[in-house]
């Protein structure tokens, strides 16, 4: 067993060992490592190859045409392609408001901060105590002067997923588009945008055993196309460009085929030892768990240690490479903004350790996690370490 044990597949992964091969393949003078846009000779068809077929692969996970995939840097990108890219596109119209969430990623709430500075409205939801925003709460906030609406569709922090369908409908019936980061969701939770009525979704290769620095964006036929944030040669329609990183691309696509036909054999293998972990952490006094747990991806689990001060058990936990979601600036430690949001409290937010298990995480981890937590946590308590502000 590898120590640290790695339970912080939601932070990013390993990449998929036969997604090393498929992303070699591409480097190499014996490979395809030519310009994907060289239309003269052989180097540049073959990696043209490698990048449709990455493209339809990608396409093919989420019900897509593959003309409808824009590659990206990353989710962050496709984030702000799509916030950003649809203000911009939209800057002569007269809808001026966008509706977001509190538990949104940085890659979309800063870009939201950006627009609100160019006089833009934002609204941002609040989701209930289990992390969930309805099409109720939406519903409130919606109006005809609303110009977009993005809600992630799994949280990173604790893993619900929203019913993003649902709430494109809901959006739709008010002539807003509807935007959601999937970064976290695809591979993992069925995605299908035959049945769901999105117009725009960010994906991402690195939680999903793909490289990092490469994602994708998805923009729906027939729907306004964001105007571009990066320009400069016209790649991708227009959208975004900069010569494709067809390594990068290959990787992503072998990534995605892969989780098309692992995931359910994936995800009841990581249920099970997701609820193996919450069975055993929720027999410990004062735990408890953060979001719904009906509506949520298998990997996940955060859990609050009431009692403790979070971040000396943190320090005390260096054998598991967990997350406490707290953001570290400068000299201070902020509480998670994520479980604020949702009403728990500064004390329970310092107090809570997201757990997230992959594709290679073993029984043997699990039960070494748990045995490693379960000392310390019943340790600190006793020799009374509690939060201090
Ligand atoms: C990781 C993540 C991102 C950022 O993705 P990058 O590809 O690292 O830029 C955005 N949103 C969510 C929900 C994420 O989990």
């Amino acid at each position: 067993m590898k120590l640290p044990v790695y339970l912080d597949y939601a932070a990013t992964t390993p990449v998929d060992p036969r997604v090393i091969t498929k992303m070699t393949e591409c480097l190499g003078l014996e490979g395809r490592f030519g310009n994907p846009a060289s239309k003269s000779h052989v180097y540049g068809w073959n990696a043209a190859e490698s990048v449709d077929i990455a493209r339809e692969q990608i396409a093919d996970l989420i019900g897509a045409d593959s003309r409808e995939i824009v590659f990206t840097s990353g989710a962050t990108e496709s984030d702000n392609l799509a916030i950003i890219g649809v203000a911009m596109a939209h800057q002569k119209g007269s809808r001026k408001k966008i509706i977001t969430s509190a538990i949104e990623h940085k890659a979309v709430l800063d870009p939201c901060h950006y627009l609100e500075n160019l006089g833009f409205e934002v609204v941002f939801l609040t989701p209930g105590r289990d992390g969930i925003i309805t099409p109720d709460m939406l519903e409130e906030v919606l109006d005809d002067n609303t110009l977009l609406v993005s809600l992630m569709h799994v949280n990173n922090e604790i893993g619900v997923i929203q019913d993003i369908g649902a709430l494109a409908e809901k959006a739709h019936a008010h002539g807003a588009l509807f935007h959601s980061d999937c970064a976290q969701s695809a591979g993992k939770v069925v995605i299908d945008v035959r049945k769901m009525p999105v117009d725009y979704l960010s994906l991402c290769a690195h939680k999903i055993y793909g490289p990092k620095g490469i994602g994708a964006f998805f923009v729906r036929k027939g729907v306004v196309r964001p105007f571009p944030v990066i320009r400069g040669g016209g790649h991708e329609m227009g959208m975004r460009s900069g010569t494709l990183a067809t390594h990068q691309i290959a990787g992503m696509g072998e990534a995605f085929a892969i989780a098309g036909k692992e995931m359910k054999k994936d995800n009841e293998r990581i249920r099970a030892l997701r609820d193996r972990l919450a069975e055993k952490l929720l027999e410990l006094p004062e735990t408890s768990v953060n979001g719904s747990m009906e509506s949520r991806v298998e990997g996940n689990l955060n859990v609050t240690f009431r009692g403790i001060n979070g971040e000396n058990f943190i320090l005390a936990l260096r054998n598991i490479a967990v997350s406490t979601g707290s953001a570290c600036t400068s000299a201070s430690l902020n509480p998670s903004y994520v479980l604020k949001a949702m009403g728990l409290s500064d004390e329970e937010a310092h107090s809570s350790i997201r757990f997230s298990i992959g594709r290679f995480t073993t029984e043997e981890e699990i039960d070494y996690a748990v045995d490693l937590i379960s000392k310390e946590y019943i340790k600190q308590r006793k020799a009374g370490n509690l939060w201090k502000i």
